[in-house]
């Protein structure tokens, strides 16, 4: 009998494996939207329409009017390492879009009901399809043929019932308070995409099933006028200086409104647009790119075949662990050849930000919400860049008050440690004391001008 409860090395079924995997990657309903949403970003969408039920684990739905998904793919949707948007290991230095791994929607189909809804888009190159196809999926399979349904051209992904199948996970969102606290986290996602896409013209929408609207981008005026704007240049054969100029302000003056509609019009009206920039981001990008090339045709090339050879789960780890090496090699090698090269080397420190503070006077109502960082475009969080930012204001505002601050960042692709696994906000960067230091001084700046030319005007 001792031989029978002696524990023995026994590997776990694949569906257990999935299902654990994927409640990593699935931390809670908040982590599902902001998946969905960088899918229908990624999809060319220009309005984003999110609806939640009891905390977002009743239902999860997003809907957008993006290029839709071809009836043949949908089979492919939820299958893990399935994807559109990456083709072969070259393509994840480049890489433009959100997604690449093909992950979420696996994840998805394997703790909770999933089921998309989509037509593909009509393309004057190809036809678009007559009608939506619906298929819904259980453990990264479909459970039904792609069956022929209404609906507009766009995708409309739905999940439902989220961890009916982990029931510690799902207890520890359930009651109305917890509901209600996830319901404010999906939410927060959304007015933080928002925001960061208003200066494209994307509308996005929030609400409860059934519930009252909770935010509304889309029915915002400069919005709308934005998009025709854009839709009408995309048409043009040549854009004027001046038809650039209206553009730029168009973009600034819906940034500010709907900064304004999530937000409250009163802290908008405390906004100063801020814009500053070391270096060239272009040019660093691609040196840093070409090096990468050079360092993996001599270095890597025997480690990538080695990592390519395993099936399945480590073919993508493989490519993510490479990325991770290539990051501590930068790491490793930045102090010494950063300082001996000079000018675009590949390890040069390079930036540009954008963005939206408020003055030295203004506290925010809400102290939780009130960074919001963008790097190349993701959602991400720093707490070094936050701290830095933060810290300027903090001779100016009464004791624990807050600013709001929006900044969207850009930086050499391959400098920054891409968001691998799909939960991790956090992010890691090179040189990012010197990029908290150009910015706490940047934002010093900016703070010291207006609130001198305030006083300026309060004295005349
Ligand atoms: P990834 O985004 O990493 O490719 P996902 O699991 O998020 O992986 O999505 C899988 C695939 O499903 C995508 O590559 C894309 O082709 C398709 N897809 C998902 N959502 C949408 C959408 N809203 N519109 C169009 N295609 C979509
Ligand atoms: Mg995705």
């Amino acid at each position: 009998s001792s031989q029978s409860t002696e524990p023995r090395i026994q590997a776990l079924p694949k569906k257990v494996v999935d299902r654990i995997a994927a409640g990593e990657v699935v931390q809670r309903p908040a982590s599902v939207i902001k998946e969905l949403i960088e899918n229908s970003l990624d999809a060319d969408s220009t309005n984003i329409d999110v609806q939640c039920q009891g905390g977002g684990l009743r239902l999860l739905s997003v809907s957008d009017d993006g290029f839709g998904i071809h009836p043949q793919d949908l089979p492919l949707a939820a299958t893990r390492f399935a994807t559109s948007k990456l083709k072969q290991w070259d393509d994840l230095k480049q890489i433009q879009t959100f997604g690449f791994r093909g992950e979420a929607l696996a994840s998805a189909s394997m703790v909770g009901r999933l089921s998309i809804v989509s037509r593909k888009r009509k393309l004057p190159s190809s036809g678009g399809t007559s009608c939506a196809f619906k298929m819904s999926y259980s453990d990264g399979e479909p459970t039904s043929k792609a069956l022929p349904s209404a609906g507009k051209e766009g995708t409309c992904v739905k999940l439902q019932d989220l961890f009916y199948n982990l029931p510690s996970r799902k207890r520890a969102f359930e009651g109305t308070r917890k509901e209600n606290e996830e319901y404010q986290k999906i939410l927060n996602v959304v007015q933080r995409y928002s925001v960061h896409k208003a200066d494209h013209g994307i509308g996005f929408v929030c609400r409860k099933k059934g519930g009252q609207t909770d935010l509304n981008t889309a029915s915002i005026a400069t919005i709308k006028k934005l998009r025709k704007q854009i839709a009408e240049m995309e048409k043009m054969e040549e854009i004027t200086d001046s038809l650039k100029t209206d553009l730029k302000a168009l973009k600034e003056q819906s940034t500010r409104d709907v900064i304004g509609h999530v937000y409250g019009s009163e802290m908008a009206k405390e906004l100063l647009p801020i814009s500053c920039s070391k270096g060239d981001v272009e040019k660093v990008t691609l040196s840093a790119l070409e090096a990468m090339k050079n360092e993996e045709s001599t270095l890597n090339s025997e480690k990538s075949e080695m990592k390519l050879v395993t099936e399945g789960n480590s073919l993508m780890d493989g490519l993510v662990v490479n990325m991770h090496d290539y990051g501590a090699n930068i790491a490793k090698e930045t102090e010494s050849q950063t300082m001996a090269q000079s000018g675009q080397g590949q390890f040069s420190f390079a930036y540009r930000c954008r963005g939206f503070i408020t003055n030295g006077s203004y506290c925010v109502p809400k102290a939780s919400s009130a960074f919001l960082l963008f790097i190349n475009g993701r959602l991400v969080e720093s707490a070094a860049l936050k701290k830095a930012v933060e810290s300027v204001y903090m001779d100016m505002l009464p004791k624990g008050a807050k600013p709001f601050v929006y900044l969207s960042l850009e930086l050499p692709g391959p400098h920054l440690d891409v968001n691998v696994h799909p939960t991790k906000r956090e992010v890691a960067f090179l040189h990012e004391d010197q990029l908290c230091e150009a910015l706490a001084s940047s934002v010093r700046e900016l703070l010291q001008d207006s609130s001198t030319s305030r006083t300026f005007y309060t004295q005349t």
